[in-house]
């Protein structure tokens, strides 16, 4: 049901194991270091819907 989290979760995987960067211009300037907290980022989010998801459910 939490599809948005699943999304999130599935796309930050990607970026884990692709290395994708968040800049398309392919070229190095930095760019890799803030890449690599994306997927943490993105994690973060997905947690914090699933867990207002849980909230708001009924039981
Ligand atoms: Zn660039």
């Amino acid at each position: 049901m939490d599809e948005a989290a699943e999304i999130i979760a599935r796309v930050a995987d990607r970026i884990d194991n692709n290395g994708w960067s968040i800049c398309p211009c392919g070229e190095e300037h930095g760019q890799s270091e803030a890449g690599q907290r994306v997927p943490d980022v993105m994690r973060d989010d997905a947690e914090l819907i699933r867990k207002s998801r849980a909230k708001s459910a009924p039981p």
